[in-house]
């Protein structure tokens, strides 16, 4: 991957991601500015994977689960994660 701009599919809604797509991190309350790169995505798929929500966070919420094939997490994910058996 590595596309500056594309559609994906989430929640039922298309919504346009890459790296040259400027948005705001979106955890309430926050109004950083980011991209919709992949370094700014919950989970490691656009639209969403088994761990990720495929939100898109500023550096301060999104967290490392240190995990091969989960990626990056925002703080719901990640306690969730953090939380399977
Ligand atoms: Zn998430
Ligand atoms: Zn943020």
């Amino acid at each position: 991957m590595g596309y500056a701009s594309y559609t994906v599919h989430r929640n039922g809604q298309t919504i346009t991601a890459g790296y040259d797509v400027a948005a705001t991190c979106e955890q309430p309350g926050c109004d950083a500015s980011i991209d919709r790169g992949l370094a700014h995505l919950c989970g490691q798929t656009p639209g969403g994977d088994e761990h990720g929500c495929g939100g898109y966070y500023c550096g301060s919420h999104l967290y490392m689960s240190l995990e091969d094939g989960v990626g990056d997490l925002c703080g719901k994910c990640i306690t969730a994660f953090k939380r399977r058996p």
